[in-house]
């Protein structure tokens, strides 16, 4: 439990059920965070045991390791879209029950090709991460979870706090290795969406993105 609670799906991950582990492999595995911050939260733990204690910024200045990281989360990222498609694709089994009470026709098989759900997840880590195990969040845009209950929680993946894994290597001088004296996480909470600034209106800003949610999930 605590900090080190990550651990035990690095040392173990055959003791879980694929509820909690997605996959595994002698490299990395992943798994659903305990407490989703969007409506699709995922967590790629690499096994390296010289890598695992390091803070991701030191983590990521190996390069070869780096590359490694970053086929995997592509890996993840593609299997999170899949996931998204099966939910709110228009193919999805809720479209289908729409469709058949309008007695409609299916969709036709090709064409068009439709939404490109990679674009609709993120992936990252914190410039300060809470747990002590090396992880990149594998999250859907969203921010649409009952467990998105802090400020903290909302800005960490709103705000420069959240350092895409695209955007490593960082430069020497890249403002995100002073997380603190940036202030991110208490910057006013800004739509992920629309953009629309809420202050530090937390109640505000959570009734809106239940209505973004509704929008994203089915445009
Ligand atoms: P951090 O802020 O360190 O980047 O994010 C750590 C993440 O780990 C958080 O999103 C948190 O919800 C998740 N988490 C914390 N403890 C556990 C746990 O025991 N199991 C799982 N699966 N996720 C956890
Ligand atoms: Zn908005």
């Amino acid at each position: 439990g605590g900090r080190d609670g990550l651990g035990a799906y690095i040392a173990k991950p055959e003791s879980y059920p694929s509820s909690v582990v997605v996959y595994h492999n002698d490299d990395f595995v992943a798994i659903h965070d305990m407490f989703p911050k969007s409506s699709l939260h995922l967590l790629l733990l690499p096994r390296d045991q010289t890598k695992t204690r390091l803070h991701p910024f030191e983590a990521f200045e190996d390069a070869e390791f780096l590359v490694k990281v970053k086929a995997e989360v592509q890996n993840l990222r593609k299997l999170a879209a899949g996931e998204l498609r099966r939910k709110y694709g228009k193919d999805s089994a809720q479209e289908q029950v729409r469709r058949a009470a309008l007695n409609a026709d299916p969709p036709p098989d090709e064409l068009p090709p439709g939404r490109d759900w990679d674009r609709e997840i993120m992936c990252g880590v914190h410039a300060v991460p809470s747990m002590s195990h090396l992880h990149i969040h594998v999250i859907a845009v969203d921010r649409y979870s009952e467990r998105l209950k802090h400020r903290k929680h909302y800005n960490s993946f709103s705000t420069p706090f959240f350092v895409p894994i695209d955007d490593f290597p960082l430069a020497a001088d890249d403002r995100r290795r002073q997380p603190t004296q940036e202030g991110y996480l208490k910057q006013d909470f800004v739509c992920w969406r629309c953009g629309d600034n809420f202050g530090n209106r937390f109640i505000e800003l959570k009734k809106h993105l239940a209505e973004e949610f509704k929008e994203w999930k089915t445009l």
